[in-house]
């Protein structure tokens, strides 16, 4: 491609929108304009890379025996009814009527659209196991949209979903999966972590994540120091060791605290250490009272009581209710005394705990020398919190470290959620009805682009992986003078047969304008042509990610210039 030709339109300054990298990047580097909030139109070079990023991912996906079609975007309200997501993806979902009054979304995943597929299609064993894919926009109308195409309101996803008729088969498909994820991510140069996720929403049984470790995610994600365990935040495991106390317990005491409601405040006021402190915390679990008990200094991980509980919906009770639920006051709610019929449920760590202190269930007071199971019982010790940098890995004695991630990638076992309620049944070898059992996989090829950009990039700009770059080769002919022109047209020529994409930049621009732009870009490999390189009967190369520098004679510059190439990643 000739830049001189090319619909390029890069930016000097960052502009205001754009807080992070890859966003103010893609904007500078004239890959995508912003139509809207979060929606955005991908320009020449953005698509190239989209378009890369997508065939990599089509062929592992292919390689896996997976098999491409494209569903609708526009989804009947009906299909949403039946599986119970009309109401529950709520406002993310953008809904509209027709002209005669019915009800539709716009697509922001496929299980609904698919399972309604196959269960009029597969009808028996034989037909399974099947994966069928599309490479599609998905919309959804996110509360926050923001860092530009990593959370958009519309985006390309790559999403698949597989039947089998037993659970094994699951497994496998599932495996099958990971192993295509991580080939796809490793085939893009990009440096990505499988982390064990939560089913949430989706329902089912077992999922992971992947993730590119990058400072401006806004996943967490722990890690051991020592072994391969590794999970998103809302799923990380908590290790726990049981302490050794030589305290002796003392007497239960009530003490006047006049309005030191919270963990700090009690904390200074007692002058006690906050690990001594039981955080009495008051909920209703789809509509039952729950009192849960942490560590004065732990935050409760709301995913962990959810899943206990087998629950949908938490709610923090109103400060008016605390007296009909709970027979306490905010503040001092304690699990000492506490209304019969509460469900208690308290974190590991607050077994340990010996001679604590808690509320009193009576405003301005709390009970100090306060000690579990002699003072209150709780239903359940499990683990209930937000695990913290330096914890206890839950597999072996390393420590768990928390960083930040994008998610890319995220895989599911669905189970029978939605053969279920949509009805998607088989017939088995016996000849007997059994529900389809679905996976469901997706990865965010829009994202994947900024998450790249934010693995690999440095001040001047972008620094393509090889296989992603929109171009391999930019050529910076400098000069307009004939003998120039020639040999880089020559060189661009001929690259160009060699199937090399190749940009030449033509335009009529000072040196600094087009190394400036070729940096910005980040094309992995430059030729820069000269009028002293040329009486010298040389091209300089020079590689975008070490900055390493080769001369190379013109005789034999093209097969030098794919040798160079051949090294890059
Ligand atoms: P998130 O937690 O980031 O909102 P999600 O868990 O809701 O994402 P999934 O339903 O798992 O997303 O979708 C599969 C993949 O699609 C994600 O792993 C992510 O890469 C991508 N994705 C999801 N939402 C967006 C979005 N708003 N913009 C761009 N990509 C997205
Ligand atoms: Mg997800």
């Amino acid at each position: 491609m000739r830049m001189s030709r090319m619909y390029l339109p890069t930016l000097k300054e960052n502009p205001a929108e754009a807080e992070i990298p890859s966003h103010q990047l893609m904007l500078r580097a004239g890959m995508m304009r912003s139509l809207t909030a979060g929606i955005y139109t991908y320009l020449p070079l953005g698509y190239r890379v989209i378009r890369k990023i997508e065939n990599i991912v089509r062929e592992a996906m292919d390689e896996s025996g997976a098999q491409e079609l494209l569903m609708p975007v526009v989804q009947n309200a009906e299909l949403w009814k039946e599986s119970g997501r009309w109401d529950k993806f709520g406002p993310l979902m953008i809904k509209f009527q027709d002209r005669k009054g019915r009800d539709y979304c716009l697509g922001p995943t496929h299980e609904e659209v698919i399972t309604a597929l196959v269960r009029n299609e597969i009808r028996s064993y034989k037909d399974m196991p099947l994966n069928l894919y599309q490479i599609q926009t998905k919309v959804r109308d996110e509360i926050r949209p923001r860092f530009g195409v990593i959370r958009g309101r519309e985006f390309i996803m790559k999403d698949a979903y597989s039947f089998d008729a037993d659970y094994e088969g699951l497994d496998k498909s599932y495996q099958a999966m990971y192993d295509a994820y991580t080939k796809a991510f490793a085939d893009c140069g990009l440096d990505v972590k499988a982390v064990e996720a939560d089913n949430g929403a989706m329902g089912g049984e077992g999922s992971h994540e992947f993730m590119v470790i990058a400072d401006v995610g806004e996943d967490h994600v722990a890690f051991c120091n020592k072994c391969d365990y590794a999970a998103n935040i809302e799923k990380a495991a908590a290790g726990y060791k049981k302490a050794v106390q030589e305290e002796s317990l003392k007497d239960i005491e009530k003490v006047y605290t006049p309005k030191q409601k919270t963990i700090d405040e009690i904390s200074s006021f007692l002058n006690i250490d906050k690990a001594k402190t039981i955080k009495s915390l008051a909920f209703l679990v789809d509509g039952e009272p729950v009192l849960v008990l942490l560590c004065g200094n732990d935050q409760l991980n709301e995913v962990k009581l959810l899943n206990y509980l087998n629950g949908e919906e938490i709610v923090q009770v109103e400060d008016e209710e605390f007296e009909k639920y709970f027979n306490s006051t905010p503040g001092f709610i304690a699990p000492v005394g506490m209304k019969k019929g509460v469900k208690i449920l308290a974190d590991l760590r607050v077994k340990d705990i010996v001679n604590g202190v808690t509320g009193a269930n009576e405003t301005d007071y709390h009970l100090i020398n306060v000690n579990p199971e002699r003072d209150f019982t709780a239903d359940d010790y499990l683990d209930l919190r937000v695990v913290q940098n330096g914890d206890l890995c839950p597999v072996c004695d390393g420590r768990l470290e928390l960083k930040s991630g994008i998610e890319v990638g995220h895989i599911f076992k669905l189970g029978t959620k939605y053969s279920e309620s949509l009805g998607a049944t088989y017939l088995d070898e016996n000849g007997k009805e059994q529900l389809i059992i679905m996976g469901s996989y997706g990865i965010g090829i829009s994202r994947l682009v900024a998450a790249a950009i934010e693995q690999h990039h440095d001040e001047k700009g972008i620094i393509w992986p090889k296989a992603i770059a929109p171009y391999q080769v930019i050529i910076l002919a400098l000069g307009n003078e004939e003998e120039l022109i020639r040999v880089s047209e020559k060189i661009y020529d001929e690259l160009s047969k060699k199937g090399i994409e190749t940009l030449l930049d033509d335009r009529d621009e000072r040196p600094g304008v087009k190394f400036n732009d070729a940096d910005l870009i980040g094309i992995p490999l430059r030729i820069t042509i000269g009028q002293k390189s040329l009486k010298n009967k040389i091209v300089e190369a020079r590689v975008r990610r070490t900055g390493d520098e080769i001369e190379i004679p013109l005789e034999n510059a093209i097969e030098r210039i794919l040798e160079v190439l051949d090294n890059i990643e």
